[in-house]
């Protein structure tokens, strides 16, 4: 069990890594994105120490990983712990302007439910925070990028596997930030936040590189952008998946585009974060190679 060892950034601790092999079982407890700091609803978000939020617990070096391979992450469980907090702050978030005063939730979460007031919402077990150390300088944890990071696509769930470039040898995947639930968009800044324990399988594939996340669950394909600008991030996820399609059915760009327009999903993962998240996803009855 991975525990007590987080990074505020992507890329950090590099030193203190600790290392696994390719196809090992890794389990990492993880915290919530405030690092446990909001003890109750009364909590005084003025408190917190921004400087130390959305910890990732790792980071994990992976034996084999090479520079320009592949790390190829499969979620095999998301245990939650039994509480989730939300907040809402001014000028934050896609109603920011509108928020007044800000305001902090406790939600108990309970035999598969998330109990919001008067409703009990299923829960959506999905992992905000997770990537490997970035190309060039450290990322802080709060943004997404290229690397992997604050994506909080609602899709890296139980079940799915998540495909990572590798930009350092040993990879250093870290992992936290998970959510009980979450809309896709997460408007207001926070999902459900939660601690958690995370069980993952990492395994190495070589021979074949991609430049930004890939995703896939029993139904999907997917391919994943960030960007300061969403119309960026939505180009790359569909030129990523355009050549997906062009590569494993040999379509030309434009029959591979048409099927997209056809049958392709543009959904948001997060609108609310310095990037912007997208992905693309297509039905695996079209195609199911992700790489
Ligand atoms: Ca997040
Ligand atoms: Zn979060």
């Amino acid at each position: 069990m991975i525990q007590d060892c987080y990074v505020f950034a992507m890329g950090e601790g590099k030193e203190k890594a600790v290392h696994v092999k390719a196809g090992e079982v890794v389990t990492f407890k993880t915290r919530d994105c405030f690092n446990n700091q909001i003890s109750s609803e009364a909590y005084v978000l003025d408190a917190l120490d921004w400087d130390h939020i959305n910890p990732a617990t790792g980071p994990v070096y992976v034996e084999g990983a090479s520079v320009g391979d592949v790390l190829k992450v499969s979620i095999l469980d998301i245990e939650l712990d039994n509480e989730g907090t939300m907040c809402c702050l001014p000028e934050n978030g896609v109603l920011g302007k509108d928020v007044v005063s800000s305001q902090i939730k406790k939600l108990k979460v309970e035999n598969g439910y998330c109990y919001f007031n008067e409703f009990q919402l299923p829960i959506n077990p999905m992992i905000g925070v997770i990537g490997v150390a970035p190309k060039d300088e450290n990322v802080p944890c709060g943004t997404p990028g290229s690397h992997g990071g604050n994506m909080d696509n609602t899709k890296i769930a139980k079940g799915s596997t998540l495909y990572l470039p590798v930009f350092h040898e040993g990879a250093f995947i870290a992992l936290g930030d998970v959510h009980a639930c979450m809309g896709d968009g997460e408007i207001m800044v926070s999902g459900v936040e939660i601690g958690a324990t995370v069980t993952v399988k990492v395994d190495v594939i070589k021979g074949i590189s991609i430049e930004n996340p890939r995703l896939e669950d029993d139904t999907h394909i997917y391919t994943i952008a960030s960007n300061e600008d969403i119309e960026k991030a939505i180009y790359t996820a569909t030129k990523d998946m355009c050549s997906i399609l062009m590569k494993h059915l040999s379509y030309s760009l434009n029959e591979a585009g048409m099927l997209l327009s056809a049958c392709g999903n543009l959904q948001f993962c997060q609108v609310v974060d310095p990037e912007r998240t997208v992905r693309m996803a297509i039905p695996k009855t079209i195609c199911k190679e992700v790489l």
